[in-house]
């Protein structure tokens, strides 16, 4: 016998792991080489944020097998081709990916492993439940939310496995991790200007250990209350779970294992689970919806181009509106890597209703500086805000950022801790456009680029225009 392979893509951890199970299996007495490929198509969209957050997962996951991850740099099919005919290894393993471009590169390379005799084994997901198989009645793909989460609790998360006895087999590499940062962003959209792109000085800790205490942080405090708390932009009330499903250092099925038989709080937490599994199947059924509105006549509306509106796109991810809680979330997003949900919904409403711009714009934006960054939630996060995608809600819902802060941030404690020359406004004039900035409060702070009641009232009627062709 020869060693498997196992490809590391999505699933950076060694607990609940069925694609290492398999890997184990197949590689028998001569063990498992673990691989990671830096595949230069795949890191363009990630701006050194994320890259610098996905290098340190991959060093966690390095040190805790013991050094032997194997690094290898370019095109997966030819590389994985190469490391199984140089061993002689009949079998590579990977957790399989459903985003538009996996899909495709795993065909290819596939295709080109067994040409070679080489055999390419998908097993499970980076979800409970794979996307493609809730399915309505009919057998068609369930398009609401409700429904499919009715469906997927069904279906039901397995069982939590844990980490096998298994040999980790070293091979020498021909990159380093480090090495992936460097080759990370290389398509940055010239809209970007000079947007920042230094990353965060303080990212969040990676890797399996930190997704672990950051699950067990929350099942013992913040579940209880998430229902209320997730809402609330100066609580830390969430899970701050995401980035670790995004690359895998914990599966969801962990966490919904640990907050399973909870109450109300759990309940809900495990809700927004069923979102991202949603998400993920929307893209998998359709994945030009990265590109498109997932409702066709939505292709109508009318956005502003053109020098002007790429000016006012650039003044908006520097969290320069002049509107206090749409910066506010907008530096958490250039300050942590991360930004809150409802933020996330507020600063998308904003670009795409008040400032009349793309979605794609302000999603590629996300996707570069998020290190949670994941395009099918990304991508359907926007077009639901957008009014564009799987919204049951009336498509001219538009946030006001004023209404949001006093309910969700009514002492301005989340505007005053992002924006520090606003500190001295106390609530409620700091939630309003301008921060209460006036003549008797002066601060370096930007008055409000936009009207909101005219910009409001222009989005209607383009809305409007859209609905009536
Ligand atoms: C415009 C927009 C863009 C978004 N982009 C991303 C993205 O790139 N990556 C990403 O992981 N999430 C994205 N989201 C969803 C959501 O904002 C984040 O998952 C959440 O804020 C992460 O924080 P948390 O882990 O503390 O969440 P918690 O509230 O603790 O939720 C637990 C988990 O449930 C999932 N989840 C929660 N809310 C949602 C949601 N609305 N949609 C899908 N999954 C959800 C996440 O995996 C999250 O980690 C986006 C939402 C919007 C409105």
């Amino acid at each position: 016998m020869a060693p498997s392979i196992l490809w590391f893509r999505r699933d950076l951890r060694l607990s609940d792991h069925p694609a290492l199970h398999e890997a184990v299996r197949l590689g028998g007495s001569d063990g498992v080489v673990p691989v990671f490929v830096l595949d230069e198509e795949f890191l363009a969209p990630a701006g050194p944020t994320r890259a610098t957050f996905l290098a340190s997962c991959l060093e966690a996951l390095e040190s805790s097998m013991g050094s032997s991850l194997t690094i290898l740099s370019g095109d997966p099919a030819a590389e994985l081709t190469a490391l199984a005919t140089g061993l002689g290894a009949a079998h590579v393993v990977v957790t399989g990916d459903y985003g538009p471009s996996g899909v495709r590169r795993d065909h290819r390379v596939a295709t080109q492993l067994e040409a070679a005799g080489v055999r390419f084994h998908r097993v499970s997901s980076p979800y409970c439940v794979e996307p493609g198989t809730v399915l309505g009645s009919s057998g068609a793909p369930v398009k609401v939310f409700g429904a499919f989460r009715r469906r997927w609790e069904v279906i039901g998360p397995h069982n939590v496995l844990p980490v096998p006895d298994v040999s980790f087999v070293p091979v020498a590499s021909t990159a380093s991790i480090r090495d992936l940062v460097a080759r990370a962003g290389n398509r940055r959209p010239a809209l970007f200007g000079d947007l920042p792109d230094a990353p965060p000085s303080g990212l969040p800790a990676a890797g399996e250990a930190a997704a672990t205490a950051a699950l067990e942080a929350f099942v013992q405090g913040p579940i209880d209350t998430y229902g209320h708390d997730r809402n609330l932009f100066a609580v830390p009330g969430t899970s701050r779970l995401s980035p670790h499903l995004r690359f895998g250092t914990i599966h969801p099925r962990t966490a919904v294992a640990a907050a399973a038989g909870g109450g109300e709080g759990a309940a809900t937490f495990i809700s927004e689970i069923a979102w991202r599994e949603f998400y993920a199947d929307v893209l998998h059924h359709h994945p030009d919806s990265v590109r498109e509105p997932l409702q066709a006549k939505m292709s109508r509306l009318v956005v502003d181009v053109g020098p002007d509106a790429e000016e006012r796109f650039r003044v908006w991810a520097r969290g320069e509106t002049g509107i206090p809680l749409v910066d506010a979330s907008m530096r958490q997003l250039l300050a942590e890597g991360w930004m809150h949900n409802r933020g996330r919904m507020l600063t998308a409403s904003f670009l795409i209703k008040h400032l009349h711009l793309d979605w794609r714009w302000g999603a590629r934006w996300f996707m570069w500086r998020l290190i949670d960054g994941d395009l099918a939630s990304n991508t359907h996060g926007w077009q639901w805000t957008a009014g564009t995608g799987t919204d049951a809600a009336p498509y001219y819902r538009i946030f006001s950022p004023v209404a949001q802060a006093e309910r969700f941030d009514p002492r301005g404690d989340f505007i005053h801790a992002q924006i520090p020359s606003l500190a001295e406004i106390a609530a409620p004039a700091v939630l309003q456009p301008g921060g209460g900035v006036d003549l008797l409060h002066q601060a370096d702070y930007p008055a409000p680029m936009v009207d909101l009641a005219t910009e409001r009232a222009e989005a209607l009627r383009r809305l409007e225009e859209t609905k009536d062709g």
